[in-house]
């Protein structure tokens, strides 16, 4: 049989055009829809109103605000991160402070570039959101978050890299980019990045200052290069964007400092952290009565708590790493080991007050085809985020303590 040629001619070009089609098919529609989740550590929730940001500007008026996103308690980096993506308190996920001592592994947690006790997973006793993406059979890849360079509970994103300050700004954008170009199965429903440049700026130079108006111009650009990329790959509408941030920032000053060594022996103490607050393991446990004693009332910015004695308001019910004692200075405040360690040029900021201080609040906002359009919304927790992303992305949440009612007046 004599096939003509303009039969074969034909043919080809359908089946091309077929194969371009299911190709776009695969690429774009046959993954879920995905999420960007980016932090700006220590974006405090009245920042956008600090100056011009035309590139938030994008994400708030395509979609939604939050009036602020209220931290859990203790209000630093590692805890809320890991809140954002554990849907859990500190208590209960297991890091409640960037510094922490474990006495069932007798180990010490610290945070930073190069941390080892940060890349073990074993400090973790809640699922992160993309161990949960990767037990669906979904993608995870991540350009840093807070533990997502630890393998947790066996698991690790299918792609990420250990934390690394040398790694600019514009790469991470990038990454998540190039990540998106992936195609069908390989292709990520979970993303993350990580900017920790207002958070630096906020503690060197304090929230009101020029450097931290700098700091949120450098994070606006590069969200203008994450949102012009995905506007180039013509994926912008089809992608859904969250930032975040873990807490806000308050200003401290010399003015405002409480002396540990006013009110006890030191050397009765072996202390874990200070700040904001002061996690204090008493060396003599019989005498954990008596320096509660000697710090209770005595100083009218400072409150302290007994072990899984807090307020139910923090959530620091039952964890072991909590310590013997707990001092928290009110907003502002800093709380220092003694006078012979401080130089008197306190003037900067800091994190770690109660999340009932406003300053201590961070950003939601988000945009894309689960968000609503120009929506500006309550404050709210962000342990109610976990569930929120799970039901986006249409996989099974794992034990937490959110609530996705909270977060569905943001969806559409
Ligand atoms: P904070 O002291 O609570 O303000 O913590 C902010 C710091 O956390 C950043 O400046 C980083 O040094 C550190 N950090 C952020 N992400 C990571 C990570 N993935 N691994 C280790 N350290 C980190
Ligand atoms: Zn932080
Ligand atoms: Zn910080």
């Amino acid at each position: 049989m004599k096939i003509s040629h303009s039969i074969i001619l034909t043919s080809l070009f359908f089946f091309i055009s077929c194969k371009q089609n299911i190709d776009v098919q695969s690429r774009y529609l046959e993954s879920r829809t995905p999420i960007i989740l980016i932090s700006i550590d220590g974006f405090r929730w009245d920042y956008f109103e600090k100056t011009d940001t035309p590139n938030f500007d994008r994400i708030i008026e395509n979609g939604v605000r939050a009036e602020g996103l209220i931290p859990s308690y203790l209000s630093k980096t590692f805890p809320n991160h890991l809140s954002i993506v554990t849907g859990s308190h500190p208590n209960n996920h297991g890091i409640i402070s960037n510094r922490m001592y474990d006495p069932i592994f007798k180990e010490r947690y610290y945070i930073g570039q190069g941390s080892t006790a940060a890349q073990d997973g074993k400090w973790l006793n809640r699922e992160p959101i993309w161990v949960t993406v990767e037990k669906q059979d979904l993608r995870a890849m991540t350009m840093f978050w807070p533990t997502s360079d630890a393998e947790i509970m066996g698991i690790r994103p299918s792609e990420w890299y250990v934390y690394d300050e040398s790694i600019t700004n514009p790469q991470r954008m990038e990454k998540i980019l190039s990540w998106l170009d992936l195609q069908g199965s390989s292709r990520p429903t979970f993303l993350s990045t990580y900017m920790n440049i207002v958070d630096n700026a906020g503690h060197r130079y304090g929230p009101d200052s020029p450097e931290v108006i700098d700091s949120i111009i450098e994070a606006d650009e590069n969200i203008g290069i994450l949102l012009d990329g995905l506007k180039a790959r013509g994926i912008l509408e089809e992608t859904n964007i969250i930032i975040v941030s873990d807490h806000g920032m308050a200003s401290t000053s010399s003015d405002s400092v409480i002396f540990l060594s006013d009110y006890v022996d030191l050397t009765k103490l072996n202390i874990v952290e200070t700040g904001p607050f002061a996690q204090l393991d008493v060396v003599n446990d019989n005498e954990i009565e008596s320096i509660y004693q000697s710090l209770f009332q005595v100083h009218p910015e400072l409150e302290v708590y007994k072990r899984y004695g807090f307020p139910s308001e923090y959530y620091l019910t039952d964890n072991p790493r909590i310590q013997d004692l707990t001092l928290i200075a009110s907003n502002h405040w800093t709380i220092i080991k003694d006078r012979s360690q401080f130089k008197g040029n306190l003037r900067g900021g800091d994190h770690g007050y109660s999340p009932t201080a406003t300053d201590m609040h961070g950003i939601f906002i988000g945009t894309g085809p689960d968000f609503k359009k120009g929506f500006f919304g309550p404050r709210i927790k962000n342990i109610h985020l976990y569930e929120m992303m799970c039901s986006m992305m249409n996989i099974q949440p794992s034990v937490n303590d959110g609530n996705l009612e909270e977060s569905l007046i943001f969806l559409q």
